[in-house]
């Protein structure tokens, strides 16, 4: 018996039922972990239908696995929802993962990305070093809400456009829709890393894009335990509209009995190319277990998300009005210049990793940060622990001085990652903190 019931579910319910079977084995409730790296053929013909796709069983984990497939169902239909039910989802070993398996499934020597330019800086390393490696270029449009800032940018070797609605450290919000309709008029596929906002706030195939990828090591795990990766493609990108552009799509393909992935999937055709050529073959498979232990966290997303956001509301609030404070970058505060933008995509909650500049430079800093006590001083976000980092000695070293100032990273900006806790304890921790930066300039001169 399935729990995907005809009609269709809410958020909440979804998460805690979308995509799941009672166990035929047993009856277990819970998708259980099957930690095998393969599957038994009962016989000779078996083998063949399976490698041919006629029985639809397992064969081995990389290539499937009934624990995976089944939180891959869960976060197809939390992303996909009403506006695209035909989405699919391929999870791999981390967000990086999904990251090159997304654009892999996409481009190739020659091709060109246009990218904004306030992205996660792992991705702008895939971007230029990695692919850039593979003959494939990029370029990066700071003004990303101008929309011929994009057009300006786009070459006929452009085959995808990306963005992050929620940029971290910054909260400079992407507005999706101005985006998505360049990638439309110009056909061009339009990728969306929707990890900070996670679907619980924001769903961007509502906003006309066409794959969303996401780190699930962050709040779609939220027990900071295992690291995962998700690419889900909304299943509405025409492919076939410029065949050319997408060879590897539009080919005739032995695997597939010489039709081309369009022939044999449709709209579909990114997401089993990806999911069989792409994924399969470089092969950074997500382990059951891990699979297993994100299905246990999706199950309270919306709880979770709800709670990090109002305690991050009443964090940013708070930092505001100290003195020590110059400046808070959170979407959520009515002084952020992308708070009417929170308002059209956000308006259920703004999420809990931002920024604040002290006035002390460095060396406040350095006091505060070695002053928290509640506060966890990592490079992760999104866990429901609170979390702090000092992005210009740590994620942000790759970059010169100009470029970090540019981007608004000074030597006195600190992210955090509010988790779930009580408000009034992770203020404390703060106020703590700030006891240790006013330390600084009220010591004793002399005697
Ligand atoms: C963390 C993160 C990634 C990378 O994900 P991993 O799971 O750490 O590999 C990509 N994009 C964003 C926005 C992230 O926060």
């Amino acid at each position: 018996m399935t729990a995907t019931l005809d009609e269709p579910l809410g958020f909440a319910s979804a998460q805690v039922h979308a995509g799941t079977d009672v166990d035929t084995a047993f009856g277990a409730r819970v998708t259980p972990v099957y930690l095998t790296a393969g599957f038994v053929f009962d016989d000779f013909e078996q083998a063949r239908d399976r490698f041919a796709g006629v029985d639809e069983g397992y064969t081995y984990s990389r290539s499937g696995n009934p624990t995976t497939a089944a939180v891959e169902r869960r976060l197809a239909v939390l992303e996909g929802a009403t506006s695209a039910p035909d989405a699919e989802a391929i999870v791999v070993g981390s967000g990086q993962a999904a990251l090159a398996v997304a654009f892999l499934g996409i481009l190739q020597a020659g091709d060109h990305v246009v990218s904004a330019a306030s992205i996660y800086e792992g991705t702008r390393g895939l971007l230029r070093e990695n692919l850039g490696r593979l003959g494939i270029e990029v370029d990066f449009v700071r003004n990303a809400n101008d929309p011929d800032a994009w057009r300006r940018a786009i070459r006929p070797t452009t085959k995808a456009l990306f963005g992050e609605p929620i940029p971290n450290p910054k909260n400079d919000l992407l507005d999706l829709e101005t985006v998505a309709a360049v990638a439309r008029e110009a056909g061009i596929p339009f990728i969306v890393d929707n990890t900070l906002a996670t679907p619980y706030l924001l769903r961007p195939f509502e906003f006309g894009a066409d794959i969303v990828v996401h780190s699930a090591s962050k709040f779609l795990a939220g027990h900071g335990s295992a690291l995962g990766g998700v690419v889900v493609d909304a299943g509405r990108f025409d492919w076939s509209a410029r065949p050319d552009a997408f060879p590897h799509l539009n080919t005739p393909q032995r695997a597939l009995g010489g039709r081309s992935y369009v022939e044999a999937y449709g709209r579909s055709a990114y997401a089993a190319y990806t999911r069989q050529v792409v994924a399969s073959r470089f092969g950074p498979t997500l382990s059951p277990l891990n699979a297993f232990l994100l299905q246990q966290g999706l199950e309270t997303l919306s709880l979770r998300v709800a709670q990090h956001s109002r305690n991050a509301l009443a964090v940013a609030a708070w930092l505001q009005v100290q003195p020590e404070v110059a400046s808070v970058d959170y979407s959520g505060l009515a002084s952020s210049p992308h708070h009417e933008l929170a308002g059209k995509y956000l308006p259920d909650g703004q999420g809990s990793v931002f920024s604040f500049t002290l006035r002390g430079g460095e060396p406040a800093a350095r006091a505060f940060y070695d002053a928290l006590r509640l506060f966890s001083r990592m490079t992760h976000l999104g866990d429901v622990r609170s979390l702090a980092l000092h992005p210009a000695s740590t994620t942000h070293t790759l970059l010169t001085e100009d470029e970090r100032l540019a981007n608004g990273i000074g030597p006195g900006l600190l992210r955090l990652s509010i988790g779930i806790e009580d408000a009034d304890d992770l203020i404390r921790d703060l106020a703590r903190a700030l006891d240790a930066v006013r330390a600084l300039t009220e010591l004793p001169l002399a005697g």
